[in-house]
């Protein structure tokens, strides 16, 4: 029986709707669901993918953003790989850019989507209860289902960080960069951006070319640069050796983290060390121009930030002082699988996990039998790829080879 079918045929059961069976829910409907509900479809496995499609990407990042990763590694994944970004500009008339304009790319994910047809659920998943070999989910509007499988695929919308100093500040005096939607309301404000990666990078020259007063404030002691170097990926068969068309990491890492599989099998320690080497913060070459006449505080950071009524007064760790409208975490994010709130604790409890991030085996499995992660939170186990849209692929053909096996 199709998912499609189950959703509608939902049953009154003891005062909860319940729908019948269906083998696999995918919570998440940005590109790691997506892709993963494309390829499940494709194998006959009735699934169905949950959210709002490619939500986190069209609320939450800066309006006017471009996508770092390149155009080659920037598609979605599908098993004859038909629909790609190429083929979505192709079919849609667009002229193909790069880097990526962010709208470009969720109007993409939205496009590719409609693979899934009916087997795609746009309500939220409230939360997952184990139920013997199954799982229970409820849904928005209190509907039940039952399935075999969860895979989730809700990437990293809640891990958050909000460094110490910043915690008395109000939502209106502080911001994450993933919160940065609509810039040009920050136009005529002072803003202090903390933060060395793409997210705190972009988004400070973004402020500026909305006329916002703007410092960056960076801990390390001076700022990154990725692909200044661009030589380095114009020489053939050379490059090829050097760099994956992924593009993640630096040379030699960055083909070693193109197998996630080989990756899973590197001690702990050394993988960690590969995975925050490949991700350490820095700014796409495209940024350095943009941010030309932005004022780049290095080597110092933010001891104490107080709220003034509409100011924010902050204290730097060299004793200077600042005074601004308004402060923009650029600070990352931490994985965090308890902080998911669809999962009751007493499910999170039964995940093993290293710091946060499951321990996931082959076919991103947990430890729990039949509760998959992919995505960002797969990163610790199959390596920094799975941070990125580049992975879907390795992602989608792992767990449908071992969702396949198991209905045998
Ligand atoms: C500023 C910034 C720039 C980035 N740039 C790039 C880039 O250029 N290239 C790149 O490859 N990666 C980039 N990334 C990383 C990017 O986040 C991941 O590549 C990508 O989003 C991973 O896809 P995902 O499906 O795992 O997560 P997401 O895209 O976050 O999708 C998860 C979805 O799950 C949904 N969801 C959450 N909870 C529920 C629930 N209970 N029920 C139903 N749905 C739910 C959310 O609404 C969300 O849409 C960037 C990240 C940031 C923060």
């Amino acid at each position: 029986m199709k998912t499609n079918e189950v959703v509608r045929h939902s049953a009154e059961t003891g005062g909860r709707r319940f729908s019948a069976h269906c083998d696999v829910a995918v919570i998440g409907a940005g590109p790691y669901g997506l892709s993963a509900g494309v390829h499940l479809k494709a194998k006959g496995i009735a699934v169905c993918v949950f959210g709002e499609p490619m939500e986190f990407w069209a609320s939450k990042m800066p309006e006017g953003m471009l996508l770092r990763s390149p155009r080659v590694a920037s598609s979605l994944s599908d098993p004859d790989r038909a629909f790609t970004l190429e083929a979505y500009e192709a079919a849609s008339k667009k002229e193909p850019c790069a880097p990526v304009p962010l709208d470009t790319f969720v109007e993409y994910g939205r496009w590719f989507r409609h693979q899934l047809g009916s087997d795609h659920d746009p309500r939220t998943v409230l939360r997952v209860y184990r139920d013997g070999s199954e799982f229970r989910l409820s849904l928005r509007d209190g509907e039940e289902i039952r399935v075999k499988h969860v895979v989730v695929a809700t990437g990293i919308g809640p891990f958050k960080k909000k460094p110490a100093a910043f915690q008395n500040l109000s939502p209106q005096q502080v911001m994450h960069c993933y919160e940065g939607r609509e810039v040009r309301r920050f136009a005529g404000k002072r803003v202090v951006v903390i933060g060395a990666g793409q997210s705190a990078l972009e988004s400070a020259a973004l402020l500026h070319e909305a006329n916002a007063q703007v410092e960056v404030i960076v801990r390390e002691s001076h700022v990154r640069w990725i692909g200044m170097h661009s030589w380095l990926h114009h020489m053939g068969p050379i490059s090829s050796m050097l760099y994956s068309s992924h593009d993640v990491g630096p040379v030699g890492i960055s083909r070693l983290v193109a197998y996630p599989k080989m990756v899973s099998h590197i001690p702990l320690k050394l993988r960690d060390r590969i995975r925050t080497r490949a991700v350490r913060p820095a700014g796409a070459r495209w940024l350095p121009e943009r941010l030309a006449q932005v004022k780049i505080t290095t080597g110092r950071s933010v001891s104490r930030a107080d709220g003034f009524g509409d100011e924010v007064a902050l204290k730097l760790d060299d004793g200077s002082e600042r005074r601004v409208d308004h402060v923009l975490l650029g600070t990352g994010y931490q994985v965090d699988i308890s902080r998911y709130d669809f999962l009751p604790p007493e499910l999170v409890r039964d995940v093993k996990q290293f710091d946060g991030y499951p321990k996931l085996a082959s076919g991103f499995r947990s430890s729990v039998p039949g509760l998959h992660f992919i995505g960002a939170t797969a990163a610790r186990s199959f390596g920094p790829l799975l941070y990125f849209v580049a992975g879907t692929e390795f992602a989608s053909r792992e767990l449908v080879s071992h969702i396949s096996k198991d209905r045998l």
